[in-house]
């Protein structure tokens, strides 16, 4: 994608967050965060679909109170992501303060499976949080330094009305209809309301080729992911509401649940038939990418996902990590590698030098060969530790300017940032 319509796409995915409260059918509203959070007003009752981080929970609460005076009886959750379900508390406290009962709390029975196991990987999950959402970084999502802390000091509340398939629930003149689906999560819901013919997708949509496999993250399933959004289709909705990013209408939203689909069906079936064919780890990763029709689709630019990570998650569904070259099953040590190498070189010097001819082109291969470059002297050579480590944080970022995926950006933009920590501290 040239950089001018990579940047029109990102200001277009970006322009919604923290936006204003948007009317999606008459009751039914969006406020857009990070996380996008749903209202559903009824006449006596209302619900909340994804409160959102934690500290958005007092922006959803005033949101809401706004509209309506009754009480909340329901807060559903469509995963158990950071981003969606984690702005309860401010309800709960809202729903005290009011004299009001307090709301159930609804889920798949997997959200619950998931804090347990969030809470198991604490530390892991607060480190790569941070690398994901670049919040080391001052353009960081969660503003700056310490978005990790959204996960040390997580408060979890989990659902006390769990369903396993679907769960009907009624709201006055709503029904919602919570139905299960494998897709970015295993606890996912989305929600329809068949009297204004919504669905409320949580992030089976996210306005964007969908995140179908993070590099930190356990297992994403891209054939339901597909089978969702076609289950979708058949309801023909009017209205598709997005868990990051805007709302889908009409045509508009059949076409981006049908082109979605059919992009996920695509990459497993060709993911799958590579690898029925003979092929390895890496030939797949590198041959694979979506053909140019699917890849021009204004919902599939790979501006929160990523395609190469859809592929990697792919391939760890149906194989294990073996990755067809006997060389690696037990690697040794890539220190040792290096020195082997750089004893050939005559040390770092010529290595660094090739690196930085490399990167003179700033062309995205050439950048990415500079940096297995620089690694070599980074762990061979411990006299260049600091210009080699200097030298990556400048290919990381020129790196990262060819990578329209969010995700993708962050972990590089990241680790430029830790890599110049590192050279100021003087390792
Ligand atoms: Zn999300």
């Amino acid at each position: 994608m040239s950089n001018t319509r990579m940047d029109r796409v990102s200001a277009e995915f970006s322009k919604t967050v923290s936006g204003e409260l948007q009317e999606v059918v008459d009751g039914i509203y969006l406020l857009p965060d990070f996380g996008n959070t749903t209202l559903i007003v009824g006449e006596n009752e209302a619900a909340v679909i994804d409160p959102g981080l934690f500290q958005n929970g007092p922006r959803v609460v005033a949101a809401l109170r706004k509209l309506t005076e009754v009480p909340v009886r329901y807060v559903i959750y469509t995963h158990g992501h950071y981003d969606h379900a984690f702005g309860t508390p401010a309800l709960l406290e809202d729903a005290a303060v009011r004299g009001h009962a307090a709301p159930r709390i609804v889920g798949h029975v997997n959200v619950a499976r998931r804090f347990a196991r969030y809470r198991k990987t604490a530390g892991h999950v607060a480190e790569s949080y941070d690398i994901q959402f670049a919040s080391w970084t001052r353009a960081g999502v969660l503003g700056g330094k310490g978005g990790g802390e959204v996960v040390r000091k997580a408060h979890y509340v989990p659902p006390d009305l769990e369903y396993e398939d679907r769960i009907i629930l009624g709201l006055g003149e709503f029904s919602l209809h919570c139905r299960h689906g494998l897709g970015e999560t295993d606890d996912h819901t989305w929600v329809w309301v068949p009297e204004h013919r919504t669905i409320v997708g949580g992030d089976f949509i996210v306005s964007s080729l969908p995140n179908a496999g993070t590099p930190f993250r356990v297992q994403r399933y891209v054939l339901e992911w597909a089978e969702a959004l076609e289950e979708m289709a058949g309801l023909e909705p009017t209205a598709v509401v997005s868990g990051h990013g805007g709302i889908f209408r009409g045509a508009k939203a059949l076409e981006m649940l049908k082109g979605t689909a059919a992009a996920l069906r695509w990459l497993e079936d060709e993911v799958v038939r590579r690898l029925n064919a003979g092929q390895w780890y890496e030939e797949i990763v590198q041959g694979v990418d979506l053909p140019d029709e699917m890849a021009q689709s204004s919902y599939l630019q790979p501006i929160y996902g990523c395609p190469t990570f859809a592929v990697h998650s792919i391939l760890r569904r149906y194989t294990g990590w073996y990755d067809g070259n006997p060389s690696h099953l037990f690697r040794s040590p890539s220190a040792e590698v290096a020195r082997e190498v750089l004893g050939l070189s005559g040390g770092g010097a010529p290595v660094l030098r090739r690196a930085r001819e490399l990167a003179s082109s700033q062309q995205c291969g050439d950048l990415q060969r500079a940096l297995h470059l620089v690694d070599f002297v980074i762990q061979g050579d411990p006299n260049r530790v600091p210009e080699a480590r200097g030298l990556k944080a400048e290919l990381l970022k020129a790196r990262a300017e060819h990578e329209p995926s969010f995700i993708a950006r962050n972990i590089l933009s990241s680790a430029a940032l830790l890599e110049e920590e590192a050279v100021a501290a003087g390792k």
